[in-house]
Order: structure tokens, then sequence, then C-alpha cells
């Protein structure tokens, strides 16, 4: 084995000791609650499909016929090659559906923070994060080259008193642009499943004059009124400058966006460099999107969403008796706090082998020490699929 190799060995030898250690497990089905894995049928507690959409007919039919009518792939760029129809029909969809001006969309959620936050803002401005924002949001920022401050989780107090550092040093910067801050957070935290308190901070952003930047990644589709997210249902689509979400989650396809002013999305296209310089995503996938954003809005979505809230409420109430390990919010996000990566390990390898797959989130999309296992649930769920996971928990947690 060359030196090369032999390097990459002792690192993940490194990675394996803390616990660390990851590899992909194959699925031969499509994602639905029960896949097969290595020839064995497994419950599926694992997937951000909330509310069953990645293998509906609805979906399917759209991104078939998407497929017969504008081929298989995209061309180039959408600034290079022309830009397709179906990109479009899905961006006003995005726009209707957000309360927003206009839409772009990129070709994941991760690609819309890279493009978009470093397009924003450069070395003279600020980024204020939430603690617990996605890596996508963390790596823009960086990226962006802009000076970077963190808040405490949802604490209003930590922020503001950076918004009044920053405003400070804003007086204080030489002539020319004005520094901006934009502040970047979630609505519904992807780790944790809970709420970000979205109206104080548009009257904190307003009273500094700050830009703020809300990804909807976990309540597009699940939360607000029709499912439109929580800035809509606030009524605060108007006043927050950039909203950013996934189509690989909630709505069933793959992809992200950005909503907002038409001067915004005029500007991205123009300026962000994960939309410039990246191949369009495929007709069948921004098909299949635009079926779920419809579905979403419907009454089978409502439906959906109803059936959804029943078993988040069964497997809450079932494990009850454990409620030390449960979050006081209520998501479709369900973390069972561990602490200890390797116990996370050992908990997750005990439910694989009950058939239940059951992620262990351990560092880096959570802190050292907050290993936890995941569970989501999803409106595809049975009631006595959740059961046998409840069935199976407290044998499970007596290994610990
Ligand atoms: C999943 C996720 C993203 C990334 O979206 P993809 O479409 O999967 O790239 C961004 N932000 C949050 C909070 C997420 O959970």
């Amino acid at each position: 084995m060359n030196d090369f190799d032999e390097e990459l060995d002792r690192r993940l030898d490194a990675i394996r000791q803390q616990g660390l250690y990851r590899e992909l497990r194959r699925v031969d089905t499509p994602q639905s609650p029960r896949v097969e894995i290595r020839g064995k049928e497994f419950l599926n507690f694992s997937s951000n499909d909330y509310l069953g959409l990645a293998n509906h007919p609805a979906l399917i039919e759209a991104a078939l016929r998407a497929v017969e009518r504008f081929g298989a792939g995209a061309g180039a760029s959408r600034l290079i090659c022309g830009s397709l129809a179906p990109h479009h029909d899905l961006e006003e969809a995005l726009a209707a559906f957000k309360g927003s001006e206009a839409a772009l969309t990129f070709a994941t959620g991760y690609g819309a923070a890279i493009g978009t936050i470093p397009a924003l803002v450069g070395k003279a401005d600020i980024v204020i994060l939430d603690k617990l924002v996605h890596a996508s949001l963390v790596d823009a920022a960086r990226l962006s080259g802009a000076k970077l401050r963190v808040f405490a989780h949802n604490d209003l107090n930590d922020l503001e008193a950076i918004l009044r550092w920053a405003d400070q040093r804003g007086a204080n910067a030489p002539a020319g642009r004005r520094p901006r801050t934009l502040i970047v957070t979630e609505t519904v935290f992807s780790m944790d499943g809970d709420f970000a308190p979205l109206p104080e901070f548009v009257q904190l952003k307003e009273k500094f004059g700050a830009w703020l930047m809300v990804d909807e990644a976990h309540a597009t589709g699940i939360f607000g009124a029709r499912g439109r997210g929580l800035v809509e249902h606030r009524g605060l689509a108007g006043r927050v400058e950039i909203q950013m979400g996934t189509l690989g989650k909630a709505v069933g396809a793959a992809g992200g966006y950005i909503c907002g002013t038409r001067a915004l999305i005029n500007y991205l296209v123009n300026r962000a460099r994960s939309f410039i310089f990246s191949t369009a995503p495929v007709p069948a996938g921004v098909a299949a999107a635009k079926a779920g954003i419809g579905l979403i809005q419907s009454e089978e979505g409502a439906a959906r969403r109803y059936q959804l809230w029943a078993r988040v409420e069964q497997f809450k109430s079932g494990l009850a008796s454990d409620g030390s390990l449960l979050p006081a919010a209520a998501s479709a996000i369900i973390p069972l706090i561990i602490g200890d990566e390797i116990a996370a390990l050992k908990l997750a390898a005990a439910l694989s082998e009950q058939y239940l797959y059951v992620p262990a989130i351990r560092y880096p999309p959570v802190a050292r020490g907050q290993a936890r296992l995941r569970v989501t649930m999803t409106a595809a769920h049975a009631a006595d699929e959740v059961a046998r996971l409840l069935a199976a928990w407290p044998q499970i947690k007596s290994q610990l």
C-alpha cells in the first residue's frame, strides 16, 4: 500500500477510536417506512421525507412526464444553455407558496447557502449565526470572508449585544460602502427540532438595520397554514430578506431554494457562484419538487400533516416514562439525547439487530458529548410500525 493510503488509514483509525466512523448502508428499495438492506426489511426512522412524498405516485408521475418531455439531462448551467421551462414553473410555484415576489432554485440546499451568503456579504461585513445552525450555513458564512459572530442558541439578549457591537463598529467604519450585518438562523432546528423566536428576531434586525436569512429546511411542508413554513405563518414573509430551504425533505424531491424580492433573485442569478458554475438540476427532480409543493398545499397535504403529528404524538406518549430523553418542542424530529458517542452507536446497533433503522447522530452535526438517536417520524408510518419501535426501546435502553 502506498504512503497516501497509509496516511488515510491512520486518520480513519483515529475517527473510529472516537466513535465517529461512518459508512454507507446500501438500500435496495425506495425511501419509505420499510426499506431493504442486505436482503432484510428494516423499519426506517431516519428519513427527512416527513410527508412520505419521496415515493409518492404524484411525484413519480410528474418526474416521468418531465423526462419524456424535457429529457434526462439539463445540458449546462441555466445561464449558459438556456433555462428549461420546468425550472421556471417550479420557481413560480415556490414564490406563490412562500408569499414572496420571486424564487431561485439550486441543485441542493447546501448549494443555496454556499451561493447566497458569499454573494451578499464579504470581508467588510459581519455574519451573526445561531450556535446551532446547519453546517451549510456555517460553511457559507466562512466562505464569504465576513467577520463571524455566534450567539447562544435562540438567545435574544446575546444576539442584541452582538448587534449593538456590530452597529458601533459600522459607525466607526471608514467612508465607502456601509458594512452590512447578516443574521442567520433556522426556523426549526435540524438536530433538536425546536423553534426560533422569529417575530423577536425580525424586531431586532429592524431595530439595528441588519438583514435576516432564515433556513426553513425542517419547517417547509409541515408547519404553518398549508405547510408554508413559519415565516409565512407568522406573516413575516415581507420582512425577512432571505428565505431559504430545501426541496429534499418534506417536499420529497431534491434541490434548494431562495425566496425573496425580485431584486434579490436577479442579484443571485448574477452573483451566486454555486448557481452560475453548476449544471442545472435535471428536469425530473425539478418537476417532482413542483408536484410536491402542490401536494403540500392540497387537502391530501393537510391529511398527511395530521397523520404525521398523530405518529409523533404516539411515539412521544409511548416514551413518556423516558421523558428525560425527550425534547420539549414538538416537531417531526425527536432526538433521544444519549451523550457519549460510543453508547449512541451501541444503541443504534442494538436497534438495527431488531431491524429498526435509527441513526446515531454524532459530532460534527452535533457537539461532542451530545450524541443522540435521532428518530424522525413521517406521515407514511403506520401506527403498528411506531409501536414496534416503542416495544423494542425498554430492552435496548437497559443495555446502556
Ligand atoms: C438538510 C439541510 C440543508 C441542506 O439541504 P440539502 O438540500 O440537503 O442540501 C440545509 N439546512 C438545513 C437546516 C438542513 O437540515
